[in-house]
C-alpha cells in the first residue's frame, strides 16, 4: 500500500466540496467514489435513489453469494457547505493533512478502499471465496441519515451480514467505538398570557420566566440520571416590545441516552419538572419531539470483533487501542437499531472534526487499512469466528 497514493487520493476527494445540501458536489463525489471502487475485482456498482433527497447512495458488492458477508458503511457528505470558507487541503507536516472531511470521513472512505484492495491481493483465492462484502456509501449522515435510513434498515432486516464495519474516524488517541449514545431533538414550548407590563392587575403570565425556570432545572437532569445528556441549544421568546409580558417562549433541546432504557426515565423527569409550571394559573409548558437515532449498545459480536482488531494490531506492530463509549451518534446507531452489530471508528486517526481545523494523521490511513485487511483475512480463514447475530 503506497502511502503517497492514499494521501493524493484523499486530497482529491477532500477537494470536492460535498456538504450535505450541496447536491451538485455530492453528485461529483459519488461519481468519483463509483469509479474508484469499481477497481475492486468483480465489483458491481449501483447508484441508489433515496426518499426525500435528490442525493443518491452508492452500493458496491463483491462476491455477494459467499457464505460470510460483511457490510462496510461510510458517508461522503461533510458538514462544510459550498459557501463555507474551509474548502481545500493543507499539508501541515509530512504526517498531518488539514482539510474538509479528511478525517470525517473521506479519510475513512480511503481506508475502506485500501483495505479491500489489500485483502484481495494478500489472501489466497480459496479464502477470499469465503468472504464477500457490500460497501454502502451514503450522502446524508451529517444531517441525520433520513434518506439513507431505509438502506440501513434493509441491510439489517436481510440478515445477510455477520457484522458491519463503520469508518468514522478513530478517536485522537486511536481508540475505536463500540457504543454510542442515542440522540433526540426536543422542543420545550411555554405559553403564558400577554398583558401590559405595567398592568396594575398583574394579569400577565411571563412565558420566558416560566420557561427559564424549567430550563435551569432541566439543565441539571444529567447530574441525576447517569448516562443521559441534555443540551439547551437554542432559546427564543417575547417580541420587539419590552413593555409586553411575553405569552410565548421556546427552547430546543438535544437529548442523548446511553441505553434504550434511559429514554423513558429522562422524558418522565422532564415532564415532572414541567408539572408545577403547568399547575399554575395561565401557564402551559409542553415538551415535544422524538429520538431520531437509538443508542448503539455493545454486544457479543462487537466484543469478538474488537478482540480480532486488537489482536491484528498487535500482530502488525501497531500501537494498542481500546474501544470506548461516545456521546456522538453515527450510522452505527442506525445499523444497530436495524439488528446489525457493528464496530465503529475504524477510519484514520484525526481530530477537530466539524471545524476549519479538521486534520488527519496520514500514517494512520495505511495502518488502519492494513488492520481491517488483516481482520478480514482472519474472518475469511475462520481463524476468527463471530458469534451469531442477536
Ligand atoms: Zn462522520
Amino acid at each position: 500500500m503506497d502511502s503517497a497514493a492514499l494521501r493524493d487520493l484523499l486530497i482529491s476527494w477532500a477537494n470536492i466540496s460535498s456538504g450535505s445540501d450541496n447536491f451538485p458536489g455530492l453528485d461529483r463525489m459519488r461519481l468519483a467514489l463509483a469509479t474508484a471502487f469499481a477497481s475492486l475485482p468483480g465489483a458491481t456498482v449501483e447508484h441508489l435513489p433515496l426518499a426525500g433527497t435528490p442525493a443518491q447512495a452508492v452500493r458496491i458488492r463483491v462476491r455477494p453469494t459467499a457464505p460470510l458477508q460483511l457490510l462496510f458503511s461510510g458517508h461522503y457528505d461533510t458538514v462544510y457547505e459550498a459557501s463555507h470558507p474551509f474548502q481545500t487541503c493543507t499539508l501541515l507536516d509530512a504526517d498531518t493533512l488539514r482539510g474538509p472531511g479528511v478525517a470525517d470521513m473521506k479519510g475513512g472512505l480511503v481506508v475502506i478502499l485500501a483495505a479491500l484492495h489489500a485483502f484481495e491481493k494478500s489472501v489466497a483465492p480459496d479464502a477470499t471465496a469465503r468472504l464477500g462484502y457490500e460497501v454502502l456509501l451514503t450522502p446524508d449522515e451529517e444531517i441525520g441519515s433520513f434518506g439513507s435510513g431505509a438502506l440501513f434498515a434493509a441491510a439489517g432486516a436481510s440478515r445477510r451480514f455477520a457484522l458491519a464495519l463503520v469508518f468514522e474516524p478513530a478517536r485522537p488517541n486511536g481508540d475505536l467505538v463500540h457504543s454510542r449514545k442515542g440522540t433526540g431533538n426536543f422542543v420545550a414550548t411555554c405559553h403564558g398570557r400577554a398583558a401590559h407590563a405595567a398592568s396594575p392587575t398583574r394579569a400577565g403570565r411571563n412565558a420566558i420566566a416560566a420557561l427559564a425556570e424549567f430550563l435551569v432545572a432541566a439543565h441539571r437532569v444529567p447530574d441525576e440520571l447517569p448516562g443521559v445528556m441534555l443540551n439547551i441549544g437554542n432559546i427564543r421568546g417575547g417580541g420587539p416590545a419590552t413593555n409586553v409580558v411575553p405569552d410565548f417562549a421556546e427552547a430546543q433541546l438535544d437529548l442523548r441516552v446511553t441505553r434504550m432504557a434511559d429514554r423513558d426515565p429522562l422524558l418522565a423527569r422532564l415532564h415532572e419538572l414541567a408539572a408545577p409550571i403547568n399547575a399554575r394559573d395561565g401557564f402551559r409548558l409542553e415538551i415535544t419531539g422524538a429520538f431520531n437515532r437509538p443508542p448503539k449498545e455493545s454486544g457479543p459480536v462487537e466484543v469478538a470483533a474488537l478482540g480480532a482488531y486488537q489482536l491484528a494490531a498487535h500482530e502488525l506492530g501497531l500501537a494498542p487501542f481500546k474501544s470506548v463509549h461516545t456521546g456522538g451518534a453515527s450510522d452505527g446507531n442506525n445499523l444497530a437499531a436495524a439488528g446489525l452489530p457493528n464496530l465503529d471508528a475504524l477510519g484514520p486517526i484525526g481530530d477537530r472534526l466539524h471545524s476549519a481545523d479538521e486534520f488527519v494523521r496520514l500514517g494512520s490511513l495505511v495502518d488502519r487499512a492494513h488492520l481491517t485487511a488483516r481482520v478480514m483475512a482472519k474472518l475469511a480463514t475462520a481463524e476468527v469466528v463471530l458469534p451469531p447475530l442477536p
